[in-house]
């Protein structure tokens, strides 16, 4: 039986970060996925927002995914949201389908020499109270610590786990799909009693894609090309003569949450956590970011530097995150009903939205820059993304998120130099003594008052602000990376 320290099931976007996390913090991790290659059939998430992009950015991979990508100024919450003016450097949306999206980070996987067991599934598991049994497709064991559930929406970890998935059943269901066609479609969206319709080019511009809103909601059976006909006659009156499908999908408005991100040594991240309708485009997004979340404190745990309670402010933080997502997404549904009603509340809410204040409030949403993790009252940056700032060191010019490329926390001085004494933790943080000069400003917020210092945890946010005094900042880093090591 093969032994790793974490057995990641799925590797799709989360799964494939998650491993890379793992592997930056020296933790041996192997992926079991089941597609026998990377490829993905159909086209799924269409972009990187600007959180996910600072994530990316600061593992020093955010370069691999913006030259190939396009940059769109605004998200989009009923309507598009101009977010040119967020003080981020990435302050926009990275057009980017989600196969080039799995390439890129299963290229970076590969470097840092992640085994991938593909074409095999995980058919069950077992848990004691030192590890985890894995049973494999192929009849293989293997043995881990701990087993993370990156599977995917109808998740066999969660489902064995026994974990409960509570949430909405779907009203709506769309039909999505790349044919060939032989008469010019009608380009463009179309809103009608069923819904909005969108008629697209694919990629390469040879084919139709299509996504169209159905009469009734239809879940449990694959689509065929005939539903696909007949949906566009419904709506066009000609199905435009398809033929030649490269795939054809359904999607719901289903929302659902698992109840608890971990059961002992079980752990669910991504879809295998939350699943919404891709309204504002965030399923991906969240789930990367909860990989950035856990897989350093599961290092720290691995390693027995930070007791396993460490584990439990990976839902703590996350669960409300996606909490969020499922509200907004069925908001946009509802907003989105045909009916006139409905379109008087949006008219409404589109008024609001064209403010300042409130454009700036959901766009922050939408886009991740305003995720707060409840680290206690304080300073505003307290459990806040920490800004990447041009820092000015005694070697240099230096960027914030630059320190973060090997995933390691960091206790930036921006007081008096040599002001700071953390030899306890000196193996586990780094400390760098810097200077910056210009504004604090965080999305949606404003100005802050400028620390004079921060203790920055691997996965960008701040955990512990200091102002002249360095009262707190021993708890935070035990809090954070465990126990004062022995003089
Ligand atoms: C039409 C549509 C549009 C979308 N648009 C967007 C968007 O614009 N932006 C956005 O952020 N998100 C979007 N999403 C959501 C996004 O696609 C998902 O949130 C994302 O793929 C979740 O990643 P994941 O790695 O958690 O799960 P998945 O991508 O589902 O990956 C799970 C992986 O696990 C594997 N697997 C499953 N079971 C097992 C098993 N037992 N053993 C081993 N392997 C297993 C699967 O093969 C798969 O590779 C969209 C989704 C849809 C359907």
């Amino acid at each position: 039986m093969n032994e790793h320290a974490v057995v990641i099931a799925g590797g799709g976007p989360t799964g494939l970060m998650l491993a890379g996390e793992l592997a930056l913090a020296g933790v041996d991790v192997a992926i079991v996925e089941r597609r026998t290659s990377q490829d993905l059939v159909g086209s799924r998430a269409g972009g990187l927002h600007a959180r996910t992009i600072e994530v990316l950015d600061q593992r020093g991979i955010a370069d691999r995914f913006l030259s190939q990508g396009q940059r769109h100024r605004v998200v989009h919450f009923h309507i598009p949201l101009d977010i040119s003016d967020f003080p981020t450097r990435h302050n926009y949306v990275l057009g980017l389908w989600q196969n080039h999206i799995e390439r890129i980070l299963a290229g970076w996987v590969d470097e840092l020499s992640v085994p991938i067991l593909r074409g095999r599934e995980v058919t069950g598991f077992a848990q004691d109270d030192t590890g985890v049994d894995v049973e494999l497709s192929d009849g293989q064991r293997l043995r881990a610590k701990y087993l993370v559930g990156c599977d995917g929406g109808r998740s066999l970890i969660r489902k064995t786990a026994g974990i409960e998935f509570p949430g909405w059943d779907p009203t709506t269901s769309w039909l999505i799909a790349e044919v060939e066609v032989s008469e010019e479609p009608a380009w463009g969206f179309r809103n009608d009693a069923l819904g909005i319709h969108a008629l697209g080019k694919s990629e390469d511009g040879r084919r139709m894609r299509a996504v169209l809103t159905e009469s009734q909601v239809r879940r449990a059976s694959e689509p065929t090309l005939r539903d696909v006909s007949e949906a566009l006659i419904a709506v066009y009156g000609t199905d435009y003569g398809i033929h030649s499908p490269a795939w054809i999908s359904r999607f719901t408005d289903m929302t659902r949450q698992a109840a608890a991100y971990r059961d002992r040594r079980v752990l669910l991240a991504g879809d295998a956590a939350h699943v919404h309708p891709p309204m504002g485009g965030q399923g991906l997004n969240i789930g990367v970011q909860d990989a950035v979340n856990l897989g350093w404190k599961l290092a720290q745990v691995v390693k027995r530097t930070s007791p396993e309670s460490l584990l439990d402010t990976y839902h703590a933080e996350r669960h409300p995150v996606a909490a969020r997502a499922l509200r907004n997404t069925m908001a946009q549904v509802a907003i989105r009903r045909p009916d006139d009603r409905t379109k008087a509340l949006g008219d409404y809410v589109s008024t609001l939205l064209s403010m300042d204040e409130p454009r700036k409030r959901l766009a922050a949403e939408m886009s991740g820059l305003d995720v707060h993790y409840d680290l206690g009252k304080g300073h505003p940056l307290l459990g806040r993304r920490m800004p990447d700032l041009d820092l000015v060191t005694a070697n240099g010019p230096l960027r914030v998120f630059t320190l973060l490329h090997h995933a390691r926390p960091v206790l930036l001085n921006l007081g008096e130099p040599g002001g700071f004494d953390i030899t306890p933790w000196a193996e586990r943080v780094q400390l760098i003594d810097a200077q910056y000069v210009g504004t604090w400003e965080l999305p949606a917020i404003g100005a802050v008052t400028a620390p004079t210092a921060v203790l920055v945890r691997p996965d960008g946010y701040v955990a512990w602000v200091g102002d002249l005094t360095q009262v707190g900042l021993a708890d935070a880093l035990t809090t954070w990376f465990g126990p004062p090591a022995a003089a």
